[in-house]
């Protein structure tokens, strides 16, 4: 097969593997699972509100709703598992005062998108969105698409702005690169090459972090609060884990079936 019919293919894949990662970075941005607000809020008039002097602004000045008080906690001495919820006062707090939301078990409320996310992974800041249970999958896949397309994406322009070698009949590997520097453009293009392997190595590094947590079916935010409590083995070894049903088992019920944030181990609150 002539060079420029192969490169005709492999630029077509290439451009196709572009669009698909740009379809997914659209889909994962609709929404990572927000925990909304119940449509009734019943409110527990205090006195201040009796008495018509409830005008400051900090949150302590409003009433509390019945929600809030009867939202259910722990004393953190009873939380032996990885719970991303905060310890406040030394107990487990199941509110999230900022949403007015009860917090479910593995949800996280992120001050970025200033909302609560269940099964709450990290906020990307390179997607402007928060990771969730609903779209943890399709950002594993934008990982993926992004390593694809960096390092292919790499090999294919190394292989136009250098001479190069056929193999197999269709597979071109950049050969002589004497010429890289001969003129302005293909020594852009080498620099930019340069540069694009170093970002995709760093998404590698991500999507291996990535795989442990899954394989452990722990999230990046459970992870964090575990390091903190020192029940982290071997710096990747999760201890304590209500969640973890074995690497296969947390594989499959990540990419096959689905994470169900109804899924709450042993957790009770
Ligand atoms: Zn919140
Ligand atoms: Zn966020």
């Amino acid at each position: 097969m002539p060079f420029r019919e192969i490169l005709l293919w492999e630029n077509l894949l290439l451009v196709t593997m572009g669009l698909l990662l740009i379809n997914n970075v659209m889909r994962l941005r609709d929404s990572p699972g927000v925990v909304h607000r119940p449509q009734k809020q019943h409110y527990y008039p205090d006195s201040r509100m009796i008495d018509g002097q409830s005008g400051g602004e900090t949150e302590r000045d409003f009433p509390k709703s019945i929600e809030e008080m009867t939202a259910p906690t722990l004393p953190a001495s009873d939380v032996t598992w990885i719970d991303s919820r905060p310890i406040t006062d030394g107990k487990l707090s199941t509110w999230c005062s900022h949403c007015s939301v009860k917090k479910p078990p593995r949800s996280g409320h992120c001050r970025l998108c200033n909302q609560c996310v269940r099964i709450r992974d990290h906020h990307s800041i390179w997607l402007d969105t928060c990771i969730g249970v609903e779209n943890h999958s399709a950002y594993f896949m934008v990982l993926l698409q992004t390593i694809f397309c960096g390092y292919y994406g790499s090999q294919l322009s190394m292989t136009t702005i250098c001479t190069p070698e056929i193999y197999f009949d269709w597979f071109l590997v950049p050969n002589d690169c004497r010429f890289l520097y001969i003129d302005f453009r293909t020594a852009i293009s080498f620099v930019t090459v340069c540069y694009m392997l170093v970002v995709t190595t760093l998404v590698v590094i991500a999507t291996i972090w990535q795989l442990i947590f899954i394989s452990q079916n722990v999230t990046q935010q459970e992870f964090s609060t575990a390091k903190r409590k020192g029940w982290v083995n071997q710096k990747i070894f999760v201890e304590n884990n209500v969640h973890d049903q074995g690497i296969i088992m947390n594989l499959m019920e990540f990419f096959i079936v689905g994470r169900k944030s109804e899924n709450t181990g042993k957790i009770q609150v």
